[in-house]
């Protein structure tokens, strides 16, 4: 099982330091955390897994406001997060720049993990299918990519899919493309041991629940359980 902690813009160096001082997870599980670029450097120098929340296709340039995957090498960081549907939202990622991401970690030795996901309106006209497709095939296959499932109707709303729903988009993002697929939407210390006993649920990125050490600890322990 692989948890993955997306802080979003959430802890900056010293708040990430005192995260990493109460944070403690049980053997047999892959943690990973993604803190903001600026608090990287504090997280690499610590015992856990750090990816980024982004990555540039470029290796440099004129390209104000992005990072290139040779300079988190560099630091030690060891993946990225790709195409969360915030990034789809508010920053105008589309699945071309989402596929260029993901080529340019992977070349430069980083893994990913790639975010997938419908929105509610999709999802209330029945294209719930068709959008994975799309997005899924925009994705390369490569034995450090990993894909979240992560509905956007469910992204710090609040509003969890039920293990079935999950279950039912992993078996077809599964279909399409031959990976673990982690399930990302408001998972919590009370609903995770539940997905995270699905089949095709290889484990969970978690947003909000992410920031507090205990939570986050706890959703370690479901993921073992
Ligand atoms: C996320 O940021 O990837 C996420 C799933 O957020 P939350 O758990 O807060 O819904």
């Amino acid at each position: 099982m692989l948890i993955a902690g997306n802080w979003k813009m959430f802890k900056g160096p010293a708040e990430t330091l005192e995260f990493f001082d109460r944070f403690e997870a049980p053997d047999g599980v892959e943690v990973v955390i993604c803190p903001p670029f600026v608090s990287l450097e504090a997280a690499v120098g610590e015992e856990w897994t750090i990816y980024a929340q982004n990555v540039h296709w470029a290796s440099e340039g004129a390209f104000t406001g992005e990072i290139s995957a040779g300079m988190l090498v560099e630091l030690g960081v060891q993946g990225a997060i790709v195409g969360h549907s915030e990034r789809r939202h508010w920053f105008g990622e589309t699945d071309e720049t989402v596929n260029l991401r993901c080529h340019a970690a992977l070349e430069a030795g980083l893994s990913v993990i790639a975010c997938v996901g419908e929105t509610e309106t999709e999802r209330e006209a029945g294209a719930t299918d068709a959008v994975l497709r799309l997005q899924v095939a925009a994705i390369p296959q490569h034995e450090n990519l990993v894909i979240a499932y992560e509905p956007v109707w469910a992204i710090g709303t609040g509003k969890t899919a039920t293990p079935e729903i999950a279950e039912e988009a992993h078996a077809l993002i599964k279909s399409l493309h031959p990976t673990r697929v982690l399930y990302g939407g408001s998972v919590k210390p009370d609903n995770a041991a539940e997905l995270l006993a699905q089949r095709n649920v290889d484990g969970a990125l978690v947003g909000g629940a992410s920031l507090d050490p205990e939570s986050f600890a706890a959703i370690c322990r479901a993921a073992v359980a």
